[in-house]
């Protein structure tokens, strides 16, 4: 299974930068995990990686901010895509993606595509969905911002087996020691506390970046 960092805060040499998070996962199926929050900065990496929406099946948004949702224009243009969303998500933004693809609402854990799982909907002040990869190196979690609190969703996606990997936005999360035993930390995107995480865990932490590649 590979993992693409298509828009991310930081960008490789070459690659545009925003504030924003999107990963695209290469596995039986091509799932796009958040779109960051323009179409033209997603479509700039994409097409520096070489993916056109066509090659596209599903897309996942882990929550309705603006900064994962807002390179959807991107994608839509695949009227084939399936589009899983939370059903907390706003009107707009629903009917936005029924007008030109495949709404999936989702509330409870399921299964995306082959081995990809989603936590179904976490909540704390703001609603969210992350995802569980199984991968030969067991699981490999990808995060939005975390709002729900990383250590839920880890909790939710161990689940499913032991945790190798951790990529994506953690927010302000600051209990740390969940952290122990996990062999790769890419915390990203709106992480408060990313130089307190690259400190404690200086083998596992990880720079990410658009442009970035992982493999499992
Ligand atoms: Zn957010
Ligand atoms: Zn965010």
């Amino acid at each position: 299974m590979k993992l693409k960092i298509l828009v991310d805060n930081q960008a490789m040499p070459g690659f545009k930068q925003e504030w924003g998070f999107s990963c695209l996962i290469e596995a039986k199926e091509n799932v796009l995990f958040d779109t960051g929050t323009s179409p033209d900065v997603l479509m700039f990496n994409a097409e520096k990686f070489g993916v056109k929406p066509e090659q596209i099946d599903k897309v996942v948004l882990s929550h309705d901010h603006f900064d994962h949702t807002g390179g959807l224009e991107w994608i839509l243009q695949n009227p084939k895509v399936k589009v899983f969303a939370l059903d907390s998500f706003s009107d707009k933004t629903k009917q936005r993606i029924k007008e030109e693809a495949e709404l999936v609402e989702v509330n409870k854990p399921v299964e995306i595509s082959n081995g990809i799982f989603s936590t179904g909907k976490l909540s704390n002040s703001i609603d969210e969905q992350s995802l569980a990869l199984k991968t030969e190196k067991e699981i490999v979690v990808l995060t939005g911002c975390s709002h729900s609190g990383l250590e839920k969703i880890l909790e939710k996606a161990g689940e499913h087996g032991k945790i190798h990997a951790v990529i994506g936005g953690f927010h302000g999360f600051k209990k740390f020691d969940v952290l122990k035993g996990i062999n790769l930390i890419a915390a990203t995107h709106c992480t408060e506390h990313k130089k307190e995480i690259q400190r404690l865990f200086p083998k596992a932490f990880a720079e990410c970046a658009a442009g970035k590649e992982f493999e499992f």
